[in-house]
Parts: structure tokens; sequence; C-alpha cells
């Protein structure tokens, strides 16, 4: 999932100068599970811009904003609302902001900072484990990406700068290679590590990205 936070509100604020009307998006997916804009954090946003003298014209939670089409319906439902507010300010991810901003074509404000692809640990607890690298490698370390984990994203093993299980950059993080060594160890597949991991096809992180599904006849 998409892991954001949500923006200082002073420079939301900011960011609505000289807009005295606002729609405000949310996200039912990613950004409800980040509580940055699920139903709760909308009608909190909405309660301090009218302290602050705005008027919020409607609020809608879509599921999810990213999608432009399921976009542009729910906003077409909320036409009026929608049409007499000067900016819309999303509560989601930089591509939920985005597509709001092409389903409405309106001024549209990012209310959250995007962070990373990650899991949730447990409540409230997000860590990254992908960089979206776009060719994976979990098949080699069984599970472990050395990209995200290894603050260096070594593909070939330990810097060997590690420190008593902590990486030489960061000592507050423990060393990604040696996860994924523990890790071979007790799976009983350590022999992997002496299959050399081919440098990546950089090429393939040009963006933007696209991908197109092939229709089934
Ligand atoms: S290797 Fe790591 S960064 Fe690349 S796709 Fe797999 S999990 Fe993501
Ligand atoms: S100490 Fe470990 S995690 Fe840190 S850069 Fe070196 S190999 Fe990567």
């Amino acid at each position: 999932m998409i892991i954001t936070e949500q923006k200082p509100f002073e420079e939301i604020l900011k960011n609505l100068e000289g807009e005295s009307k606002i729609f405000i998006v949310g996200c039912k997916l990613c950004a409800t599970l980040c509580q940055t804009g699920g139903e709760e954090q909308v009608k909190e946003m909405k309660e301090k811009l009218e302290k602050e003298g705005k008027i919020v014209t409607g609020w809608v939670i879509i599921d999810p904003p990213c999608h432009i089409l399921e976009t542009k319906k729910v906003l077409r439902e909320k036409e009026s609302e929608v049409n007499s507010a000067d900016a819309m300010l999303v509560l989601a991810c930089g591509g939920g902001a985005q597509a709001v901003r092409e389903a409405s074509n309106k001024n549209t404000h990012p209310g959250c900072n995007t962070l990373f692809l990650g899991v949730i640990e447990r409540f409230g607890q997000f860590s990254e484990r992908c960089s979206l690298c776009t060719e994976c490698v979990l098949e080699k370390t069984k599970g472990l990406c050395p990209i995200t984990l290894c603050t260096k994203g070594l593909l070939n093993g330990p810097c060997g700068g590690a420190k008593e299980g902590k990486c030489e950059v960061d000592p507050e993080k423990d060393c990604g290679w040696q996860l994924i060594y523990k890790h071979l160890q007790e799976l009983g597949k350590l022999e992997l590590l002496k299959e050399f991991q081919p440098a990546k096809d950089y090429s393939k992180l040009m963006k933007p990205h696209k991908r197109i599904l092939e229709r089934k006849t």
C-alpha cells in the first residue's frame, strides 16, 4: 500500500490562500489505513478549514481516488458542490491528487505527502518493503528485498561495514544483508548467495511508467 502523511495544516492553509470555497476528497483505501484521508480525517479537515473561515462546499471519500474513471463518476454525482468550489483539497497519495485534478479539471491541492510503498506491521506502524525496481529479485533472497532493506541497495551481498548487525550508514537500522543471510541460513538456502545477481536494467526505471493490459478476446 502507499504510505502517506498529512501535510502540516499551516502548509495546507498557505496553499489555499486566496481560495475561500473548498471541496475535500479522501481515499477509502491506503489513506484511510494511514489515517491521513479517511472519513475521520476528512471531517477533521473540514472543521479546521471552517474555523479558519473557509467554506467547505462538500466532501467525499472515493474508493479509490487514483481510479480516474471512478473519480469522474463520483465527482459528477457531486457536481454542484464541486462546481461551486474554488479548489479541491485531496487527502490521498500524489496519484490520487493528480487523478482528482484530471477528473475535476480544477485547481487541486495535495493535502498529503506520499512517503513510500510499504506494509502495515501493526496498527499505525508502517514499513517500507519495496522500492519499485521493476525487476523483482525476491526469489533469490527468499522474500527479503535487498534494494529496500540495504541502505545502499546492494544486490550481491553486504558492504562489510555492519557492526553488531546494524548498518554502517544508519546504526538505528538492522543491516539488510545480515537479515537476508540469517533468513537463507534458516531455510538451508545459503548456496543462493553464490549466484551472481547481474546489474539491473536501469532504463526500466525511466518515468513515467505505463502498463496496458491486453484485452482477452
Ligand atoms: S526486488 Fe525489491 S524493490 Fe524490486 S520489485 Fe522486488 S521487492 Fe520491490
Ligand atoms: S551495512 Fe548492511 S544494510 Fe548497511 S549498507 Fe552495508 S550491507 Fe547495506
